[in-house]
């Protein structure tokens, strides 16, 4: 099919280093978890990449179970690659991961080698791959020794098959730790993947690890799968959510309590010329190199990446944000 990316693309997205490293990320990246599955529209997954291509979005996060089904949502991001994105492969950067329940049986789930590698090769195929450029060890395992884990990633790096490695949802002790381990092996971690929010702080302290250690950071659901947006200020919406998503966030965590939080938010945005979902994520952009929106429509990505026009926060507004969450 006939695309052919706009050209003012790289004019209005910032782009950041992550940590010492040599690449830089778009402050804005867009997320696949949901609603480029194979229960969702191909035509409306297609919009939405193509489209935040043109708005400078160059980086797209996957993993081997996105969807639904899983790893499905690699196969419409390898659709769209071959039949549009080709020719701009080098001026991509796609992650995924493993890590979470892929298969039934021994090898299909946590941290082995022998999952992560085949993990690895059935990502490239369904991609239509020969590289990933970040490829993450999607959690923590308990029980594998965090060298095997570490030993695989490396390999991956050595066999060209990534080009960086990263890891999610590690705390600040295992993050430290599997730092040292890739060094001592000669491989630079990029970048943790965490959640952070205003809603969801509890792994500020992750940030402290990475900073000390030259390591970048990407957050995912910095608006807390959408109660940080404009969706919820008039009440509970008719429209249900898109399919793929109904369940997720549930409609119930919105009590009357969040209500005037987000209500007091909305109205500090407002004063800042900014969407409760801009500010939003500015506001975690103050510590994350990048944060990955999630979205089941093209003007959402839109409406998101003009939070870039005002990243700076002062202090008074930091500490009146601090106030809404903690009153
Ligand atoms: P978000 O917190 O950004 O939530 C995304 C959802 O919020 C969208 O699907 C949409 O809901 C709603 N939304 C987005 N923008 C707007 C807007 N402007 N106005 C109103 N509603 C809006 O992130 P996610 O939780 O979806 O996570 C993002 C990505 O992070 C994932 O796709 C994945 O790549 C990654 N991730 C990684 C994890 C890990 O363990 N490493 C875990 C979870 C996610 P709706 O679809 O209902 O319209």
């Amino acid at each position: 099919m006939d695309y052919s990316a706009n050209s003012d693309r790289y004019n209005k997205m910032v782009y950041r280093r992550c940590g010492k490293s040599g690449l830089k990320l778009p402050a804005i990246s867009l997320g696949m978890w949901r609603n480029f599955g194979d229960v969702s529209s191909l035509t409306n997954g297609r919009e939405m990449i193509l489209g935040a291509f043109d708005l400078g979005i160059t980086h797209f996060d996957l993993a081997n179970n996105y969807g639904p089904c899983a790893g499905s949502a690699e196969e419409t991001f390898g659709k769209v690659l071959s039949e549009e994105l080709r020719s701009y492969r080098d001026e991509l950067v796609i992650s995924t991961k493993a890590g979470y329940y892929l298969r039934p049986g021994p090898y299909g789930d946590w941290g082995s080698r022998k999952y992560i590698l085949s993990s690895l090769e059935h990502s490239l195929k369904s991609m239509n791959l020969d590289y990933v450029d970040i490829f993450y060890h999607h959690r923590p395992d308990p029980d594998t020794p965090m060298e095997e884990t570490a030993e695989a990633l490396a390999q991956v790096v050595r066999q060209g098959k990534a080009l960086y490695v990263g890891i999610s949802n590690y705390s600040p002790e295992q993050t430290a730790r599997m730092i040292d381990i890739l060094n001592g092996m000669g491989v630079h971690l990029l970048i943790h993947q965490l959640s952070h929010s205003m809603l969801g702080r509890q792994n500020e302290p992750v940030y402290d690890v990475l900073d000390q250690k030259g390591v970048g950071s990407i957050v995912f659901s910095p608006l807390a799968q959408g109660i940080l947006s404009n969706r919820y200020l008039h009440g509970i919406p008719e429209e249900p959510r898109s399919k793929s998503r109904q369940g997720l966030c549930s409609e119930s965590c919105i009590t009357p309590e969040m209500m005037i939080k987000i209500e007091a938010l909305h109205d500090l945005a407002q004063e800042r010329g900014q969407g409760l979902s801009q500010m939003a994520l500015a506001w975690v952009l103050q510590r994350a190199t990048s944060v990955i929106i999630g979205a089941s429509r093209l003007s959402q990505i839109r409406e998101n990446c003009q939070s870039t026009e005002n990243l700076a926060f002062s202090k008074e507004e930091n500490d009146k944000i601090d106030a809404i969450l903690n009153g």
